[in-house]
This record gives structure tokens, sequence and C-alpha cells, in this order.
């Protein structure tokens, strides 16, 4: 596809493969540290990329698009994609979230197994693992006079960084000689100094443009209990330090990051380079390349925020169907195929954009559309009469099947065998939307009003006589004459010209059913852009409950099945509530036409 050809790391990792970059590589490692990449072992993955979470929260759709970037460029090239959890920051991380990232991972469609040469490896990695080596690159660095131990206050630092176009100052701790270094970060390790009194700083050059190579702290003492190393340490390693190393231990290939980090990459390269001299990594190193973040309109993709519409409540968790996250997305009906669809039609680039929410919802109506089964349900309900029922059947009681195809024609490939029938009942009552009715039609109005003449869809043509009304005049029956010898599918379908067909529900078969109608979360397209606050644009009518009627089918639906509901839309039952207690609870994924532009 279009998208795919402009992939520009397409570009980069056919060069690759065309060069032969990594063929011959021959990585060191540190024997122990991990144990997976032994030197001189030729990879016989042709390329490895990452994905690289933090777990200290959800994934978004954000995630979602980084996800079958990396996943999807290791497929396609025979290569393979590490799932790594990036976990440098004790205070925030949790196994909940951990638990939370691979089931979206997979439930996405990706895995982390690998099988070269009969020899199966699983790729799932924590950044803590590689402590022990971080802390000896760092060692390494300070021996070859690379970093410095710093004890000014968080404040003298800043402000000695300097600023753009303003050179920063040198810290008087910089000229402290390895010896010295390598003892006070010794005792930064053994618990010696307090939180936040010295940091560990690579020494690069106090003037460059780049602020990110002014010294940056690649250490930092912090009394917290890890999720994974517990208490073992009291300094912890800075992400930009970290992450370049966990890409080397790794073999990672291809290390795709956002454009944010883009200013971090000259200190990426200086690090591993630093290293590979010391012989701690050994050529060629990973590389990072940067693409640009998914921005969709209407809705946010920062972890913090979203932890804060849960926390204080604005939604019901982390998956209501509200939610841009995953689990959310999933608990609203989306499908991994159509995640898919959309990450590869909206491509990456290089230039931040923003995506129109339709363009997601359009890829998830594509994938329901021949996958769907339709059904009919009555959202606001009110009861139709048929008056002569009894004159034409025999009885009031008497009941009628009607069959209608769970699938049009057009969404059956050939050589498919279509699904069976739905069945339901047709009587003297049944169900119809409220607004199918009009005791004085607008102009144009072809439904039923009285003298008019329409289709109950897949069961007879009706001829509308009026209504019957309460006190404040609202409708509480509608009347009709059902017209014999009209049934659809019959010979004598068409001997009387409907006006219009609509939609129904049996009042002897239908079920009653909890229907969650939800609209976007947010009612501005830019809900956190320029220092707005996004808690102001929250749509107040995101969700509507109604009670609705559905036919027998829909009620027998499993959880998470989808269905479009004729002239409504598509709808899932819920993965969590429906068929609790005998509940029927379905959630609106999506209407059938795209309504973000109105
Ligand atoms: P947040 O700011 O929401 O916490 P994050 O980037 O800090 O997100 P990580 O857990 O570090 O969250 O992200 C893991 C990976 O997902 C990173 O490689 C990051 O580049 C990618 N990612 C995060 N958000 C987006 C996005 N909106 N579009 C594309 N990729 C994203
Ligand atoms: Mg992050
Ligand atoms: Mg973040």
């Amino acid at each position: 596809t279009d998208a795919k050809a402009s992939n520009f790391l397409r570009q980069i990792i056919e060069k690759d493969l065309a060069q032969g970059t990594y063929t011959t590589r021959q990585w060191g490692g540190s024997p122990g540290d991990a144990a997976h990449h032994q030197a001189g072992t030729p990879d016989p993955a042709k390329i490895r990329t990452r994905f690289p979470p933090e777990p200290n929260g959800y994934l978004h759709v954000g995630h979602a698009k980084s996800i079958c970037l990396n996943f999807g460029l290791a497929r396609d090239y025979g290569g393979v994609c590490h799932l790594r959890f990036d976990d440098t920051n004790p205070e925030k991380e949790e196994q909940e979230y951990v638990d939370a990232i691979v089931d979206a991972v997979h439930w996405l469609g990706f895995g982390w197994a690998s099988d070269f040469g009969g020899k199966k490896e699983d790729h799932l990695y924590y950044a803590s693992n590689y402590f022990d080596f971080m802390y000896r690159a760092a060692e390494h660095l300070i021996e070859a006079g690379h970093a410095y131990v710093d004890e000014q206050t968080a404040e003298e630092m800043r402000v000695n960084r300097g600023d753009f176009g303003k050179p920063g100052v040198d810290s008087p701790f910089r000229t402290r000689t390895p010896a010295e270094n390598l003892a006070r970060f010794r005792e930064m390790r053994d618990g010696k100094l307090a939180d936040g009194a010295a940091v560990l700083r690579a020494k690069i050059d106090m003037a460059s443009p780049n602020i990110n190579l002014r010294d940056p702290a690649i250490y930092r003492i912090r009394r917290a209990t890890h999720h994974n190393t517990g208490d073992k340490w009291c300094i912890y390693p800075m992400y930009t330090f970290a992450h370049p190393i966990e890409d080397a231990l790794e073999q990672i290939t291809h290390s795709i990051c956002t454009l944010e980090f883009e200013d971090q990459r000259p200190f990426y390269d200086w690090l591993l380079e630093r290293l590979a001299e010391g012989g701690l990594l050994k050529a060629p190193p990973p590389r990072q390349y940067e693409f640009a973040r998914l921005n969709l309109t209407y809705v946010i993709t920062s972890k913090r925020k979203l932890a804060q519409l849960v926390n204080e409540g604005k939604v019901s968790g982390w998956d209501d169907p509200r939610m841009p996250t995953i689990v959310g997305l999933r608990r609203r009906g989306y499908t991994p195929e159509a995640i898919q669809l959309f990450a590869e039609r909206i491509g990456v680039t290089k230039s931040d954009s923003w995506i129109d929410y339709s363009t997601l919802e359009g890829c998830l109506r594509e994938d329901l559309e021949n996958k769907a089964h339709r059904g009919m349900a009555v959202l606001d309900p009110v009861k139709l009469v048929l008056t002569n029922w009894a004159e034409a059947f025999g009885s009031d009681d008497y009941l009628e099947d009607c069959t209608q195809p769970a699938l049009p024609h057009s969404a059956i490939a050939e050589g498919q065998t279509p699904p069976p029938d739905r069945v339901f009942k047709i009587g003297k009552e049944v169900w119809i939307e409220r607004e199918d009715f009009e005791e004085v039609p607008p102009k144009g109005y072809k439904r039923l009003f009285p003298g008019n003449v329409v289709r109950l869809k897949g069961g007879y043509v009706i001829e509308c006589a009026g209504c019957a009304k309460d006190a404040d005049g609202k409708v509480t029956e509608v009347h009709a004459k059902v017209i014999a010898g009209t049934k659809s599918g019959t010979p004598g379908a068409d001997s009387v010209k409907a006006k219009a067909a609509i939609t129904w529900v049996g009042v002897a078969d239908g079920v009653s059913a909890e229907v969650r109608l939800y609209d976007r979360l947010f009612s501005d397209p830019h809900p956190d852009a320029g220092g707005k606050n996004f808690l102001d644009a929250l749509n107040p009518d995101s969700l509507k409950v109604v009670t609705a009627y559905v036919e027998p089918s829909l009620a027998q639906a499993q959880a998470d099945q989808k269905f479009q509901f004729e002239r409504h839309g598509y709808f899932v039952a819920d993965r969590t509530d429906h068929g609790m207690g005998g509940k029927v609870v379905f959630n609106r994924v999506t209407g059938l036409k795209d309504s973000w532009g109105k």
C-alpha cells in the first residue's frame, strides 16, 4: 500500500539489509547480564526492533501505533521485536501494568517468541535486569574520565546548565579526579549520601548548543523499592543513559522512538561509542530513528492525563469504552485488525500532525462491514398494534416466523458458506422506533403517519391508522392494519407498494437490553493543546444509557461479539457486563456513517 511504500523506516531497513550492516556484527555484551547475547554468534534475526514501554500505566492508541510499527517491521523483514519493560523508575511502576501491557500486545496480534534455526527464544526483557551492567558502565565512564559526581544543588545545576544561546557554567565538581569520583560514586551506591545529594553526570561539553550534551545526569540517588530488584539499589540510572545500553545489550538494530527524542540521539551515540571504546560493547551499535507520534483528534494520549480521568472518576476505569486505551478500545468493540489497518493507513512520517478520529473509525467499519452479523434493535421503543391481526390471521395470539440473512450477499466471499438466517417472530404487537411515527408528518416524511403504507422489514406491509396518547399528548401506541399476503420473500411481497421499510422487534420474542450509547469523550478536537485544561473539554453527553428491545439472535450474543444493528450502527456485547445475571448489555461502537465532521 501507499503508506507502506512511503514508510521511510522501511527504506532504511532495506538499505541495511542490502548492505549487510548487521550480518557480521560481533556483539560483546557482558557475561551474566544478558546470557542470550553470546559474543561472536552470528545473529540469525535480520533485524531487531523493540517496543519499550514503561510499566506505569495502561497502553493507549499511540502505543498501538508504535507496537504495530515495531512488531510489524520485524515480522515483515524476518527479524524479531523485543518487548522490553523500561522499568528504571521505581516509584511509578507496578506489576498490574506489566500484565496489562503483555495482554495488550498479544491482543493486538503480536508476540515476541522467535524460532531461528530451531533455537526458540522468548524476547521479553526488563531493563532492571541490566542494572549491574549499567552500574559497571558508569564506573567505566568514571575511570575513563567521562563522568563525575556532581554535588551542586538541583537548582544550581539547572541554572548552570545555561539555556539556548547561552553556554553553561562548569560545576566546581567537574575537575574531580577519576579516583575521587569512583570513591564518591561507590558511596552513593552504598547509601552514604541522601536522596538528591549528588548525581553522576557524563562529562561532555557544557557549551554544546545541544543542551542534552551539557553533562547530562546519568545516575541519581533514590531510595525506593523496585518491583523487580526490591531494595538492592538506592541509585538508579536515568532513562537517557539506560535506554541506549538496553538497546545495545539486546542487539537492537533499529531503535525507533518518537520525535521528541531527536535531541537525545547525539548522547545515545556518544554513550555507545564510549562503551565500545572501553570494550564493554562492540560495534556496530544500534541506531536510533525518530518518527512522529500519533496525535488523534478528540483524544488525549498521555498516560498521566488518562490516569487523572480514572482517578477522578470521570470514566469508569482504564477500560471504560470511551478511553483511548487499548483495553478501552477493546471493550468499545474495536478489533485488532482495525487497529492494525489504522496503523498501516496513517503510515510513519517525520513531522507531527493530527490524525482525524474518523480515520480510526473508518478502519473499524471497514473491518466489521463483512464480519458483523446484522440484527434489529429498537433503541427508543414505542408499541405498534396491528389492530386487524385476528381478522387477518384468525387469532390475536397468532405468531409467524420471519427470516432474514445474518450477512448481506455482498459480505459473503466466494465459496464461503453464509451463516444461518436469523429467525424472529411477528405478531399483533411489535416495537418500533418512536421517531418512525409522526401524527402530522413533516414534508418528505415517508415512515408511519395516518394513511401511509410502510413495510415492517422482513415482515408485512402495514397501513398506519393513527395512535393513542396520554394526558400530556405523548404517543403511547401506534395503530396500523396489516395487509395479508405481503410478507417479505413470498410471491405477494410486491403486490402493495410500501413508501419505506422500518426496523422493528416483536413484542412476543423481543428481549429487553441495556444499550450504552457512547459518544466522543471530549467536545474539543484538541482537548489538551496549548495549555488548555482537558477536563474543561469533557463532553457531558458522552454516555447515554437506554433500555432497548433486541431480536432474539442479538439476545443470544456472546460477550465481545459485534453486530450491526440495522440503521443504528455497530454494537458489541459488553465484555464485562453482558450475560451477568442474565442481563443483555450492548455498547455502541460507532455509527454507520462518519459523524465526526459534523
Ligand atoms: P506517555 O507520555 O503517555 O506516558 P510514553 O511515551 O512516556 O507515553 P512509554 O511507556 O515510554 O510511554 O512508551 C513506550 C513507547 O510507545 C515509546 O517508544 C514511545 O515512543 C511510544 N509512544 C508513546 N506514545 C506514543 C504516541 N502518541 N504515538 C506513537 N508512539 C508513542
Ligand atoms: Mg516514556
Ligand atoms: Mg511519558
